[in-house]
């Protein structure tokens, strides 16, 4: 793979620097019109004009532009190449990378040429960007830096490192995978063809969720020594998506490995601390359709932290619930739903119950924030809040879940999740 150009700031400063100089009078490049329509003339109350130059000869002074407002021009943005086109990739996945500010989709794999032939189409790919899950022709395309996999969770080993070889940097979706082995396989091939890996654990990116984060940083709810989280979605035997999530070879497990990773992921990350101990049960109710018969639909476990603090988790495949509660001191924070594609809300009551405001934010945020977040990552070397580490240890964890559910007894565990 070709070297990245230098998206740096410094890097983009440099590159802009020597193009105005060589545009003066000839008009400014695409970033500087940009950077300037997107300034505000704040003070003298006068309309600026509209052309840049002409605010330039007027002698008004450059707007302040704040970096956020920066939108990146798209020749400099990453590219992106989607791997598997099921649900979560066409409804979610695909569209948020058209909306981020720093990726674009430049790529797509699938083992369905006829169905990636028609997303690609819809999305504007060109058909020579279209691949299958072998790869080795990506290597040649320098517009895709990154691959987004997003197969079943035992798929995503051979599809990251597949993706690793050909020289791309991976964002791949949760679990990480299907056990630690594999999950250390890849960051074993990230390691030697020298590329990074980010895990989609989009709450991390979710605005209700990273407010409270932020409460329970400054110690807003007071002391926190219990917790709860639970998420739980229902199963349908007869809509496709769910179809490999009943056959463990496909999934590594039930609804703990699916969603039961956002109860622990999330309180780890919430609380800043992993578990030290804890004691789990599962359940497998018999239904006429079998569908739970490789899995576990019911999960729950009891967690201690190493601060003393306890939690109590749970995942399932029956209700439909996705909910935070930590319980402070001073206050208790419920995140209803926690960990929802949109409408997440945060509701504060003090020890009275009575409910205190608090804002709203918009959810959706947490899907175009990911694929930012790795993309400057990636560009500038920014450090990756949900690496292959996170992801590894979260895979230990769900071991060490089962082998105390299997045990019936409890397990302890360090802080890289793996057992005593
Ligand atoms: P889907 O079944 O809808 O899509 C999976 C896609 O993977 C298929 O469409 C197919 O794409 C490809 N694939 C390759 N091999 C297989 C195989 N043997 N069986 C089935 N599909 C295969 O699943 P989801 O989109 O629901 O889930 C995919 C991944 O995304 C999972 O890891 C899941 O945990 C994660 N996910 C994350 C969510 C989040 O909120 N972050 C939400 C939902 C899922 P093709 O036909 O193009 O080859």
């Amino acid at each position: 793979m070709k070297e990245l150009p230098d998206y740096s700031r410094r890097g983009f400063m440099r590159t802009s620097a020597l193009g105005l100089g060589a545009g003066m009078g000839l008009g400014l490049g695409s970033f500087e019109a940009l950077a300037q329509t997107a300034g505000r003339d704040i003070g003298t109350g006068q309309t600026p004009p509209a052309d840049p130059l002409e605010r330039r000869a007027a002698g008004r002074p450059e707007p302040e532009l704040n970096g956020t407002l920066r939108p990146t021009p798209p020749e400099q943005r990453l590219g992106w190449a989607v791997c598997g086109l099921g649900h979560f990739a066409q409804n979610y996945a695909i569209p948020a990378i058209a909306r981020a500010s720093e990726a674009k989709l430049t790529g797509l794999i699938s083992g369905n040429r006829d169905k990636a032939l028609g997303v690609a189409s819809a999305w504007g790919v060109p058909e020579g960007s279209v691949y299958d899950y072998r790869m080795q022709a990506l290597a040649d395309n320098d517009a895709v830096h990154i691959v987004y996999v997003i197969t079943p969770n035992a798929i995503h080993e051979e599809n990251v490192i597949a993706a690793l070889e050909a020289g791309k940097h991976v964002f791949c979706e949760k679990p990480f995978a299907h056990n630690s082995a594999a999950a250390q396989r890849m960051m074993d091939a990230a390691k030697a063809a020298d590329r990074k890996i980010m895990i989609a654990y989009r709450a991390h990116f979710e605005p209700n969720n990273v407010a409270l984060k932020e409460m329970v940083r400054k110690g807003e709810l007071g002391d926190v020594w219990y917790a709860t989280s639970d998420h739980h979605r229902p199963l349908d035997p007869l809509v496709e998506r769910d179809q490999w999530r009943m056959v463990r070879d496909l999934a590594g497990g039930g609804s703990l490995m699916d969603i039961g990773i956002y109860s622990l992921n999330g309180l780890i990350w919430l609380l800043d601390e992993v578990p030290e101990r804890l004691v789990a049960t599962t359940f497998s109710p018999q239904t006429e359709d079998g569908r739970f018969g490789e899995i576990e639909a019911i999960g729950q476990v009891q967690l201690v932290f190493p601060s003393g603090r306890r939690a109590s988790i749970s995942s399932g495949y029956v209700a439909d619930k996705k909910r935070i509660d930590l319980w402070g001191s001073r206050g208790v924070a419920v995140l209803d739903p926690a960990t929802a594609y949109s409408g997440n809300k945060l509701t504060l009551s003090n020890a009275d119950g009575q409910e205190m405001p608090t804002p709203s934010k918009a959810s959706e945020q947490q899907f175009v924030g990911e694929i930012d977040h790795f993309s400057k990552g990636v560009r500038d070397g920014d450090e990756i809040l949900t690496p292959a580490e996170m992801g590894l240890r979260d895979m230990r964890l769900l071991e060490a879940i089962n082998v105390s559910a299997e045990r019936g007894e409890w397990v302890e565990v360090n802080p890289d999740g793996t057992m005593r």
